[in-house]
């Protein structure tokens, strides 16, 4: 893709991102990795929603300036942590969409197996812990789930998406957005109804059709599995790029007519259609 058309991308996403709400004032970064040693993000300090491509920023890989009026988002610390970690993934967007916010606010990750789009295009969305902004410790907080997931939501703070192209990174965002309205008047109404397994296995089936690109997370497999709201932690690195850790609150418990799936389950289900697309 052209470096004009790059350009124009990451405006047309900070414009959209502005227009729905998931900013306010100079919030938000947006960046693209344009090779192996240089990203464009979006300058430090404007409204991401009246941008000019001329206003962005080329940078290296530890986040100097190579080129542009301007200076890099703040936020490039934590950009240059997804990179480094997922070579697969070529843009990230963080935002703070204010419902899914309210979760990161709140301690509440939207990590229920209750909607197809969410499972087959982001798996569980996890609580990254709470960073100061701009500082490597946002930027380490990110990296401890960046491996697994494609979507995050930053404690106290907002949410982050990373994909293979711009478009696709802004996409995940609205589906976080919207995944955690539709999660938050669910519980006003009395709570979700779970997708059954057999459900599950069938959009596993649909992955084709999906796309299915997020890693998925898995527990270790010593944890013992049937227990209520347990908490595998990660307890191990990967060896390679391609093994994924590992480790989310996972949440056990059946109930009547419906299977509560453990997430080592549903994130079986998943990390084998991951597989069989690679
Ligand atoms: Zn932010």
């Amino acid at each position: 893709m052209s470096e004009s058309k790059l350009r124009a991308d990451i405006v047309e996403v900070g414009r959209r991102l502005h227009a729905r709400e998931y900013v306010a004032s100079n919030d938000g970064n947006i960046s693209v990795r344009l090779d192996a040693g240089r990203l464009m993000t979006t300058p430090k300090g404007v409204s991401k929603g009246f941008m000019t491509p001329d206003m962005l920023v080329v940078a290296d890989m530890k986040g100097n300036r190579l080129s542009g009026d301007r200076d890099p988002s703040s936020e490039i610390l934590m950009h240059l942590a997804v990179y480094e970690l997922r070579p697969d993934i070529k843009a990230v967007v963080h935002a703070h969409p204010p419902v899914a916010t309210g979760f990161a606010v709140a301690g509440i990750p939207l990590d229920r197996a209750v909607l197809a789009e969410v499972l087959t295009t982001l798996g569980s969305i996890p609580i990254a812990d709470y960073g100061t902004p701009s500082t490597m410790e946002l930027a380490d907080a990110v990296r401890k789930y960046i491996r697994a997931h494609d979507g995050l939501l930053l404690a106290n703070h907002g949410a982050l998406t990373a994909a293979g192209d711009v478009m696709a990174a802004y996409y995940k965002m609205e589906t976080i957005e919207h995944f955690a309205r539709i999660t938050l008047v669910a519980r006003l109404l009395g709570g979700e109804r779970l997708l059954s397994r057999q459900e599950v296995e069938r959009l596993q089936g649909l992955r084709g059709t999906y796309g299915i690109a997020a890693p998925a997370e898995l527990c270790p497999p010593d944890q013992p599995a049937g227990a209520d709201e347990v908490t595998c932690q990660v307890v191990r690195a990967p060896s390679s790029p391609d093994e994924r850790i590992v480790a989310v609150q996972r949440s056990g418990g059946v109930g009547e007519g419906e299977i509560r799936l453990t997430y080592r389950e549903l994130t079986a289900l998943i990390e084998d259609a991951v597989r069989n697309l690679r």
